[in-house]
């Protein structure tokens, strides 16, 4: 395989590099001649002029473009509006073509159709890269069709752009169809010799707290946490919904969990009643976090991909990058997330306005993420393994200010979610004993209560689920004659027998201080018989711990099942009176409510 890239500087230019390419052709052996054109100049008439030259001086070779937000030529971002990247097969076993088809909503399924039939009539495709119109359709459906493809065929590709982000136009072409601003084209690859991989890097990390998507259709964003979603937006980020919103917001997309990989959207507009229109469709009922890019970790997943396609060895690499990460880096320093395939195996691709990719069971539609499809022919053996090479320089200008923020942001991050987490159990336990405080006993109890609100039927019915409660038998005692201390480790040494004996016999309970010497315990799943069973091993336990100096000591209890139907202040009610009823009636017992 060898490929020829360049930009196109002229006519006159272009024809003498086909006519090189003609000569090299001619003086080895070929298969196959493919022409990817990308242009980030929507200008039509050049572009038809283009693929006529390619008709005249080529006629056998095939050809596909697309319109872009950039292109990537040799591992680099091309100054040029232009490039022009040549692909030559040599094995005579591997086969390409190239297929078109208008899209639009409509379509996508008789698209998906007739690809899938393509692959079956042509059993030697092993990939399939497409460059596609998207913007202000819905792909959702369209890639959940292409599913159907066989899962071996590696699917990635391009969404198609323009040189201006705000501009919706866009269009494809291809030696078998006409510019079009509603159609994918494809091209197919195969054959014995002919290998391909494709993987995926975001690199892009969450920042600040989980917003619920909690009403969403198709690429319209509406409420996040019950509020209008451009709202997060001015909040968190400060940006204005005027014309400037796409570029403010691109940098910072949603990031959430679809098929088990992270996706990213960004909003590209934003309505009157505050919903966000966003680059794809976004799953409703989905935790959603702002995202931001962190320029380390974005090399770190580059270099880590990169370093996963040493070994296949591979001759060429198509990148697809989202137009939001050229944004992101700024042109001087984009090309340090390409240039690291670059040092592999020739680099070449455009900037995007969505990225395609199939991960096992799903294609998915990506964003502000980065698609590496890498090609070889013939076998690894006795190739020398290349070493990813990678530009870690300090960043300039804006991305260096980016990354000190973002290592800010990140060490701050950490220290309030570990806060949090502190927080968040000090509010539910009890301090001196570590059991569950008294709110959260009873919140659990009420929760518990409530789910058998409604399988009340003819009065009693009993819900499988127990009160345990105990109190300490003359307790008072400890207290005076050996001091609150001794009080105090009397309590502490009850509270570890009870998490022992409950992580061993009933993992499922929870386990509360009720007040001063009284402890609750709610048995989920355990009926009155298996709770005084419980109560009785907790009595019996207590009664064996000798304490050093009040020595050993017992305590009451009282159990109650649950009644489906009943509120829970009853249930606690109808407990302590058999705690009570045992404390009458001799101490160290447990009795069970009537
Ligand atoms: P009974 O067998 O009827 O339960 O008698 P009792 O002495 O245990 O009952 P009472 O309710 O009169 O006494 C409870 C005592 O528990 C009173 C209070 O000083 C003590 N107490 C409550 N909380 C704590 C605590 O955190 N530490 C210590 N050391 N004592 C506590
Ligand atoms: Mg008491
Ligand atoms: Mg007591």
């Amino acid at each position: 395989m060898k490929q020829f890239q360049f930009n196109y500087e002229g006519e006159e230019k272009f024809i003498s590099m086909i006519k090189r390419i003609r000569q090299w052709c001619n003086a080895s052996v070929v298969s196959n001649v493919v022409f990817q054109i990308y242009t980030e100049n929507l200008n039509k008439s050049r572009i038809t002029s283009i693929c006529g030259m390619i008709e005249k001086e080529m006629p056998k070779a095939l050809y596909m473009g697309c319109s872009t937000n950039g292109n990537i030529v040799m591992g680099d971002k091309s100054s040029s509006p232009i490039s022009i990247i040549c692909t030559v097969y040599e094995y005579p076993s591997t086969r390409v073509d190239v297929l078109q088809y208008t899209l639009t909503e409509e379509k996508a399924k008789y698209v998906a159709d007739s690809l899938t039939e393509y692959v079956t009539r042509h059993p030697w495709v092993k990939s399939i890269m497409t460059f596609t119109t998207m913007r202000g359709m819905s792909m959702t459906d369209y890639c959940n069709y292409l599913c159907e493809l066989p899962k071996e065929i590696v699917f990635c590709g391009g969404g198609a752009f323009s040189e201006d982000i705000n501009d919706s136009d866009a269009f494809v072409f291809s030696n078998v169809g006409q510019i079009s601003d509603h159609a994918a084209v494809f091209l197919v690859t195969g054959g014995e010799d002919y290998y391909v991989e494709a993987r995926h890097v975001t690199g892009w990390k969450p920042l600040g707290r989980n917003l619920r998507v909690t009403k969403a259709e198709g690429p319209v964003l509406y409420e996040l946490d019950g509020k209008p979603a451009y709202e997060t937006y001015y909040k968190y980020l400060n940006i204005n919904k005027d014309d400037n919103f796409f570029s403010n917001t691109l940098e910072f997309p949603f990031l959430y969990e679809l098929n088990g990989l992270d996706i990213l959207r960004a909003p590209i507009g934003c309505n009157q009643d505050g919903s966000l229109v966003m680059t794809a469709d976004i799953a409703e009922n989905v935790n959603a976090r702002i995202a931001y890019g962190d320029p380390w970790t974005i090399l770190d997943s580059v270099f880590d991909v990169a370093t996963s396609f040493q070994d296949f060895i591979p001759e060429t690499f198509t990148v697809f990058s989202c137009a939001g990460r050229r944004t992101f880096w700024g042109d001087d320093e984009i090309s340090k997330e390409t240039k690291p395939f670059q040092s592999l195996a020739t680099t070449s691709g455009f900037y995007t306005s969505g990225e395609f990719l199939r991960n096992g069971d799903y294609v998915n539609q990506h964003n502000v993420t980065l698609v590496i499809e890498a090609q070889r022919e013939g076998s690894v053996e006795d190739k020398i393994v290349p070493q990813v090479e990678m530009d870690r320089s300090e960043f300039s200008g804006k991305v260096s200010m980016i990354n000190r923020l973002a290592t800010f942001i990140q060490a701050a991050t950490e220290e309030l979610e570990e806060a949090n987490k502190q927080l968040q159990l000090s509010s539910i336990t009890d301090g001196m004993t570590k059991l569950l405080n008294r709110r959260e006993i009873q919140r659990r109890i009420s929760l518990k209560a409530r789910e058998f609100e409604n399988f009340s039927v003819n009065g009693m019915a009993k819900a499988g689920a127990t009160l345990i409660m105990m109190d300490i038998d003359n307790f008072k005692s400890v207290n005076d004659n050996y001091g609150h201390k001794e009080g105090d480790r009397v309590l502490i040494g009850l509270a570890d027998m009870l998490k022992k004996t409950v992580a061993e016999l009933a993992p499922d309970a929870s386990v509360g201080r009720w007040g001063g010497e009284e402890f609750m315990v709610l048995c989920p799943s355990l009926d009155e018989a298996g709770a005084t069973a419980l109560a009785d091993t907790f009595r019996k336990r207590f009664s064996e711990i000798r304490f050093d100096n009040c020595g050993n000591r017992t305590m009451s209890l009282g159990v109650t099942e649950l009644i489906a139907g009943e509120n829970s202040d009853i249930c606690c009610v109808r407990v302590d009176d058999a705690l009570y009823e045992a404390k009458k009636t001799g101490k160290n017992k447990v009795v069970v409510a009537q």
